[in-house]
């Protein structure tokens, strides 16, 4: 790319250190994948779902996102230094990191009825990699009129690439959300701590069975199938 010659690009050293350093993001499809992966391969998962809202005519919260706990201080799916689920399904979070989303915002328009997201990205300074390039990352970040959007593609076009595919289906499972809010098939309300938890993913399968086709699941399970031959 024209105008970037000094910058480097991203290169993963498999050091494993963002697979040890906190709790995994996950969007509520996967939570689903790695559930059913975790069972085939004899791996204890524990998860916690983030931020919820309540839907009113059916009388649960909505889990928009999950956090996979680390287990003995690491992810489940590691050993030694490498991630076991590679090949077959690795959550987006994994993918794009070290560009990773920092804050997620969700806005509720209870006179619109619709539920979307705001992410705010930026690259982990956790990651060795990023901190020695940081001096002339800086560079560039700040010369005038310089796109960050473009510094990435540059930088590192396959985890900006899988950041975005993340944030199309968080909107994708939101908007199909607001549908049912604004067809009267739900009604969307701030979190109620006294009401049940359920995972979007599979509330919104109820109504839209072709979901797991839309999401690339079904491919997914096809995978799964292959490569667990080889455990
Ligand atoms: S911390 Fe950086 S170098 Fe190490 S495995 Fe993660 S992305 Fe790769
Ligand atoms: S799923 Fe794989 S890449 Fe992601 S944290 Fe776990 S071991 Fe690391």
């Amino acid at each position: 790319m024209a105008g970037y010659t000094e910058l480097p690009v991203f290169k993963c050293e498999m050091c494993g250190l963002c697979c040890k350093m906190s709790p995994i993001s996950l969007l509520p499809h996967e939570v689903v994948v790695l559930e059913w992966l975790a069972n085939k391969m004899n791996v204890k998962l524990e998860y916690a779902h983030g931020y919820i809202v309540y839907d009113a005519l059916s009388g649960v919260n909505l889990a928009f996102s999950y956090v996979m706990q680390l287990n003995n201080g690491q992810c489940p799916f590691l050993e030694g230094n490498k991630c076991r689920v590679h090949n077959i399904y690795k959550p987006y979070i994994c993918r794009s990191f070290p560009y990773i989303p920092k804050h997620v915002k969700y806005h509720i328009d209870d006179v619109n009825k619709y539920v979307m997201a705001t992410t705010e990205y930026g690259l982990s300074l956790a990651c060795n990699v990023v901190k020695k390039h940081k001096e002339i990352l800086e560079k560039y970040w700040f010369r005038n009129n310089e796109s960050p959007d473009k510094i990435l593609q540059h930088y590192f076009k396959e985890g900006y690439l899988a950041a975005i595919e993340g944030d199309n289906i968080r909107s994708l499972l939101l908007t199909l959300l607001s549908k049912l809010w604004r067809d009267g098939l739900a009604d969307i309300r701030q979190a109620n701590h006294n009401a049940p938890v359920v995972n979007l993913y599979e509330y919104l399968r109820r109504f839209y069975p072709d979901l797991p086709n839309i999401l690339g699941i079904d491919k997914i399970t096809h995978r799964v199938r292959a490569c667990l031959k080889t455990y």
